[in-house]
């Protein structure tokens, strides 16, 4: 049987006369003989007004060439179909997409907007709206009449002098020639007005000048006495730094005394209180804020159990004029109050570290420095370094070497 090579290789199919089911791979072929006979059938043109006839296999070759046949208009945009035959005439002719030409400009445009083209278009040649008679095109009209048609309507030159005249262009020479003595009196007024404008702005201006004059002058007195001021300023600071430099030269001692001492211990012990600081004092008149931090406890990092000595650097009243960093050496005595200075002789405990603190910002009213392994409670508890429940401590602030 004869198959359409179109056909979906994977539809099943069955014999239209006895509806059996056939094998595509088996049962189907092409046949040749039945193709030749369908396409020798004879046949018509559908085309209106066409009568060719001929075998089914020329079909595609007659409509082709069929003149009959609606066929698509070739111009851009044009929906139109027609007849094969009447295509050409319609093309160039009579379609309303056919390209042409606009005579002003050589722009090409399709027929049915070239109307609207031409009414816009710069090279269309028009006549002067002032009627002067001259034929500009349309892109220079606005200048024609602006910079040279003598009808166009202008101020007359004087008009900044005061003359209001508003006069045809052909017109303004004979204007000038018929006005020249109020044209002249105009210009004078102006002259003088411009003139006393002139002065007054002069006379402003020589105050102005005055007044700078002053304020340069009372500049200058107050740059000097700035000036001396600063001097003033620079002999008070040396004579502060001399007494700086005194000062550290010098050695100052604090004793701290530290009553009921046995219960400040067992406070560091039990973690209450592990801290205890001493009343703030000063390296002299005039000199650094210190206080002494004692830890009875240590910091307890230690097996042994120790008490650690610091320094606070506390943000004082002369910071500024003192000197920095503060490089001092820091000497700690734990004092032995044996009162027979005969045999055994006193024997403290004593430890020193050298401080390079630095002055302190806003943000830190203090800073330490200390000691931690000063002394062992063992040590502690000999001697006569505790006397009715009382330590003696002394801190000396003295040069770092
Ligand atoms: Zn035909
Ligand atoms: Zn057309
Ligand atoms: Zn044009
Ligand atoms: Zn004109
Ligand atoms: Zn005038």
């Amino acid at each position: 049987m004869f198959v359409h090579s179109q056909e979906s290789q994977q539809q099943e199919c069955s014999c239209p006369v006895e509806r059996e089911e056939l094998d595509r791979q088996m049962d189907i072929f092409p046949d040749k003989a039945t193709e030749r006979k369908i396409l020798s059938f004879k046949i018509k043109c559908s085309s209106d007004g066409c009568d060719w006839t001929g075998e089914l296999r020329e079909k595609e070759d007659h409509l082709a060439s069929c003149s009959f046949k609606l066929v698509s208009c070739t111009n851009e945009i044009c929906q139109v179909t027609i007849q094969r035959k009447e295509l050409e005439e319609h093309a160039t002719n009579s379609c309303q997409w056919r390209i042409v030409v606009c005579d002003h400009c050589n722009e090409s445009h399709p027929k049915c907007l070239i109307q609207d083209h031409v009414e816009r278009c710069e090279k269309k040649p028009v006549e002067c709206p002032n009627s002067c008679g001259e034929i500009i095109v349309q892109a220079e009209i606005a200048s024609h009449t602006n910079d040279h048609c003598p009808l166009s309507v202008v101020y007359c030159p004087y008009a900044q002098m005061g003359c209001n005249a508003k006069i045809q262009r052909k017109e303004v020479e004979t204007h000038l020639q018929s006005t020249m003595q109020l044209h002249l009196d105009l210009a004078c007024t102006t002259f003088k007005e411009t003139t006393g404008k002139l002065e007054e702005k002069m006379n402003s201006l020589q105050l102005k000048q005055e007044e700078l004059d002053k304020e340069r002058i009372t500049l200058r007195e107050q740059v000097k006495e700035l000036t001396a001021k600063n001097v003033a300023l620079g002999a008070k600071m040396a004579a502060q730094e001399k007494e700086v430099s005194v000062l550290r030269s010098e050695s100052s001692k604090f004793v701290w005394r530290i009553n009921g001492f046995s219960e400040i211990l067992q406070r560091a012990i039990s973690g209450t209180e592990r801290e205890i600081y001493s009343e703030p004092f000063f390296t002299g008149k005039m000199g650094y804020k210190l206080s002494v931090c004692i830890q009875p406890n240590g910091n307890q990092s230690h097996k042994y159990k120790y008490l650690s000595v610091n320094l606070r650097l506390m943000k004082g009243t002369y910071d500024n004029i003192l000197a920095w960093p503060f490089h001092y050496k820091v000497t700690f005595t734990l004092i032995d109050q044996q009162d027979d200075v005969s045999w055994p002789w006193r024997e403290n405990v004593t430890q020193s570290l050298i401080s390079r603190g630095s002055k302190l910002t806003s943000d830190v009213s203090c800073s330490m420095e200390g000691i931690a392994r000063f002394v062992s409670h063992k040590v502690l508890k000999t001697r006569r370094y505790i006397v009715n429940d009382t330590v003696f401590l002394q801190v000396e602030i003295g040069p770092p070497t």
